[in-house]
Order: C-alpha cells, then sequence, then structure tokens
C-alpha cells in the first residue's frame, strides 16, 4: 500500500532543526544532579535536545522502570537553565499529558509501543490538534510497515513534526548487536519517505559502548539525519542501560572523530567520473537480469521435466549441495557468505515458487488460489 507522509521540519518555538539532529542524555533520569550535570555537559557541546527517559519499558518487571512524573521538574529545570529542548518517552496518554505540563518539547515513541497499534492509535488520539514534534523508533521487529504504520498514524492526527528513529531490531540468536541494525530497513524508509528526517540511535543498537563510534559513521555515511545516543556523568552506576551509555566527554571524542563526506558530487569531472562508473554498474546489472532470465528459463524445463516424472519439487541434498559450491566459490571470488547465501537463498525461493506454478498449474487455475497474496 503506497503512501504519502506530510511532513514538515521540525521547528520549536522558532528554532528549526536542521539536519544533523543530534540528541543525547541518559537512558533514565536518576537524581536531580545527574540530570543536570549530564546536560549541562550535552548543552557544553552545542547539543540541541536532551532525552531521558522517565518511564521506562523493561522487558521484565523487577528491573529500574524510570522515576516517573517526579522527574520531570528536573527536565524543566534544565531546559530553563541551559535552553535544551527536553524529550521524553511517552506510552500512554497519561505520559503525555505530565510531559506536556512540564514543557517536554519532543515525545518519543519507543519501540516497544511502536510495535503496538492500539498503543500508537490512542497516542495519536490524545496528540490530535496538537502542535508537537514526535519522534518515532522503529518496532522491535522488522516490520517496515508498522513503523510506516505508526508515522501514518501520527501524521492523521494533524502531527506533521515527524522524525523516525532506527535503534535496531531484536533477533533471537547471538549477534555483535544488542539489536541488529538491519540498514536495509530505514535505507527503504527513505527510499519511500524522502522528506522524512530518520535519525541513527547507536546505544540501542549496540548495547555496547565500544561500538558506539562505528555505528555513528555508518549512520553519517549512510547519510541519515542524526544521532540519538545516550551519556550519563557515570555510566558505571546508571539504573538502566549503563554499558551502552557514555560519559559526555567521551561522546565528544566519538562525534569530533566522525568523518563528515558530501551527500552529492558537484564538482564536474568527479562527476564524470563516477558517471562512469555507475554505467558500468547500470550495464553489470543488465547482464544479471538476463542471466536470471535464462536461469529461469532452465528451471521451467526442470518443472516440466519434474511434472511428467512425477519429482518432488525440493530435494534436500541437492539443495544443501548448491548452497555449499556456491558459497565456496563466492569465498574464492572474495563475496561475503552472508551476501551470497542471502542471493542463492532468494533465487530458490523463486525457483520454488516458479515450480509450484508450473507442476500445479491444474489446481492453481481450479482453485484460483493464486489471486489471495497478502492482502496487507
Ligand atoms: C530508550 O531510548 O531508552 C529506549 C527504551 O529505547 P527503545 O524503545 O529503542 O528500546
Ligand atoms: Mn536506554
Amino acid at each position: 500500500m503506497d503512501s504519502q507522509l506530510q511532513i514538515i521540519p521540525v521547528e520549536i518555538n522558532g528554532r528549526k532543526l536542521e539536519s544533523p539532529i543530534f540528541v543525547s542524555g541518559p537512558c533514565s533520569a536518576e537524581t536531580e544532579e545527574q540530570v543536570l550535570e549530564t546536560g549541562r555537559k550535552i548543552s557544553e557541546m552545542g547539543i540541541p535536545i536532551y532525552r531521558a527517559g522517565i518511564w521506562k519499558p523493561r522487558t521484565r518487571p523487577g528491573n529500574f522502570e524510570g522515576l516517573g512524573a517526579v522527574a520531570l521538574p528536573w527536565l524543566a529545570k534544565l531546559k530553563e537553565e541551559t535552553g535544551l529542548l527536553i524529550a521524553t518517552e511517552v506510552a500512554n496518554p497519561y505520559h503525555i499529558k505530565e510531559a506536556i505540563n512540564y514543557g517536554v518539547d519532543i515525545l518519543w515513541i519507543g519501540a516497544r509501543t511502536t510495535t503496538n497499534p492500539f498503543m500508537v492509535q490512542e497516542l495519536a488520539d490524545y496528540l490530535r490538534g496538537l502542535d508537537i514534534a514526535v519522534f518515532v523508533k522503529n518496532p522491535i521487529n522488522p516490520d517496515i510497515d508498522l513503523w510506516i504504520g505508526a508515522l501514518e498514524r501520527m501524521n492523521k492526527a494533524g502531527l506533521k513534526k515527524l522524525v523516525a528513529i532506527h535503534r535496531g531490531f531484536s533477533f533471537y540468536g547471538p549477534s555483535l548487536y544488542r539489536n541488529k541494525p538491519q540498514w536495509g530497513i530505514p535505507i527503504e524508509l527513505k527510499r519511500r519517505f524522502p522528506d522524512l528526517p530518520i535519525i541513527v540511535d547507536p546505544s540501542h543498537i549496540c548495547g555496547r559502548r565500544d561500538l558506539l563510534r562505528e555505528v555513528c559513521q555508518k549512520a553519517v555515511d549512510l547519510n541519515f539525519d542524526g544521532l540519538f545516543i545516550e551519556s550519563h556523568i557515570n555510566p558505571e552506576r546508571a539504573l538502566s542501560d549503563k554499558e551502552q551509555q557514555v560519559v559526555p566527554e567521551e561522546l565528544k571524542k566519538i562525534l569530533a572523530s566522525l568523518v563528515w563526506r558530501k551527500p552529492d558530487i558537484t564538482d564536474r569531472e568527479l562527476k564524470h567520473d563516477i558517471e562512469l562508473l555507475r554505467d558500468k554498474i547500470d550495464r553489470l546489472d543488465d547482464e544479471l537480469l538476463h542471466v536470471f532470465e535464462a536461469r529461469m528459463k532452465v528451471v521451467e524445463r526442470i518443472a516440466e521435466f519434474k511434472k511428467v516424472n512425477d519429482v518432488t519439487i525440493l530435494q534436500a541434498d541437492r539443495w544443501s549441495e548448491i548452497l555449499n559450491e556456491r558459497k565456496d566459490i563466492g569465498n574464492k571470488l572474495g563475496l561475503s557468505e552472508e551476501f551470497v547465501m542471502s542471493v542463492f537463498k532468494a533465487i530458490h525461493l523463486e525457483s520454488i515458487n516458479k515450480q509450484t506454478r508450473i507442476m500445479n498449474r491444474e489446481i492453481a487455475e481450479k482453485s484460483d488460489f493464486t489471486k489471495y497474496s497478502s492482502g496487507k
């Protein structure tokens, strides 16, 4: 389903947020001193927005779940003293009411809330008619439609100062990251909604300090619109997410070390050089598509053969053999295993679909089930 989002740049009290948008502050507001001291350092660094969680969505009960509304006056005090814009997470109308009462400038929807359309709708209905910026984190599961859905619900309620936050996705199994970045998803979001600013939250992607710089650089190189990073004056003693928070001095070092590259090529000669390379890419892609076409023609012949001779579509041994051989060849050619596997898995799936259509043509035509594709 195609949709349009009506996005306007975030402007708060006459201050327009230009890309790159920087946001930093602790995972949770813990004490007045921690809120103020962290905030003063963030402000000195020229970062315009301070984040702090007041209500914390913890996976299991018994962990620190945030101090609640008692911490809001500290944020108001910080804002008054430094002029920082204040952002906090809200998950129900009560949170919104309290946050707005204390002058919070930006509300963010957490990853666990974005997964739930009932909750997002409840927030959107409560916010209807208000002129406030809303930052929407991706849902914990890698479902771009759910992310877009949450943005659309806000938009339909009249909220146009929207920013998406990419914080990675849950997965089951070992990984370097706390939440896998799956960069293809925010890249696709950018492709579909070029006006929507997307900022990256490396803290929740990494789950550990030592990877932060690398992920920040990647976000910058992919031309995303900013960074949302957790910082704390004393991370070791943080009540939530202590492994991933950095002291403001460390944050300053990370930001200073980032290499900012040009998003566009304006120089004519350079433009010419890259165009030559892009022409090559276009030609190679064309060749690839023709090779895919030729391969699918062979798949059709195999399907006819299997149909006549009553052979199953899948022979697991042959499929393992294909994967292993292609992986080895790819390896020798310097192609990563992950890439080769995903390309061949996609090819194989298409091949199975094609064979299914050919071998079960009569059933397909009789019951016409092919019409009922996913009705999202
Ligand atoms: C947070 O930003 O502290 C937070 C809880 O993030 P997420 O919703 O991305 O898990
Ligand atoms: Mn956190």
